[in-house]
């Protein structure tokens, strides 16, 4: 069984078992996040399923956006466009910027991923043309906390971001799932 399979026997036996009779207070639960809050965060396999219960965060309660890292590439990235709809469209009051300890960012380096590329196959024009911008991005993250504490200046510095957003840096532990407040604007 191959990996689409495995995954599609898998939602078989969840939609088979699992309670999912769509309500009209799921429907309206769907879009609107309950706690107006919008949370950026890594895209690191250990986060899912403990990021939200050490938060307090269930269903439908908040946006959250996951990127490696969770680093800001620039003051119109596609985090700042979903921000921007969170904010605009759906309520969002509050950022929540989480890093967390043990980032695999850190270790990754402009050298390590054009390698890689390498090997698999990317051309060389194709490497040449990011390279400057593999650079700043994967050789400025060094530190996890720092990169919070950047990410919240950054989006408090935002123009498209309205002064009345209060946002938050916090860490988190994998393991623990503990918080710690890094930064607060
Ligand atoms: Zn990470």
């Amino acid at each position: 069984m191959n990996r689409l399979q495995k995954v599609l026997e898998a939602n078989k036996e969840f939609v088979a078992h699992g309670k999912h009779d769509y309500s009209d207070e799921d429907i309206a639960r769907s879009k609107l996040p309950q706690k107006k809050m919008a949370i950026f965060t890594c895209m690191d396999t250990r986060l899912t399923e403990i990021l939200e219960p050490a938060m307090g965060i269930g269903r439908g309660d908040a946006k959250i956006i996951r990127t490696v890292g969770n680093y800001l590439t620039g003051e119109f990235d596609t985090v700042i466009r979903s921000l921007m709809v969170a904010i605009y469209e759906l309520g969002v009051e509050e950022i929540f910027v989480v890093g967390h300890y043990e980032c695999g960012m850190a270790k990754t380096t402009a050298k390590s991923l054009a390698t890689a590329m390498r090997e698999h196959g990317v051309p060389e024009e194709a490497i040449e043309k990011v390279h400057e911008e593999l650079a700043t991005w994967a050789n400025a993250f060094r530190d996890p906390v720092e990169n919070v504490r950047d990410a919240v200046k950054k989006l408090a510095a935002n123009p498209y971001i309205p002064k009345t957003i209060k946002i938050h840096g916090l860490m988190i532990h994998p393991r623990t799932g503990k918080l710690d407040v890094v930064a607060d604007e």
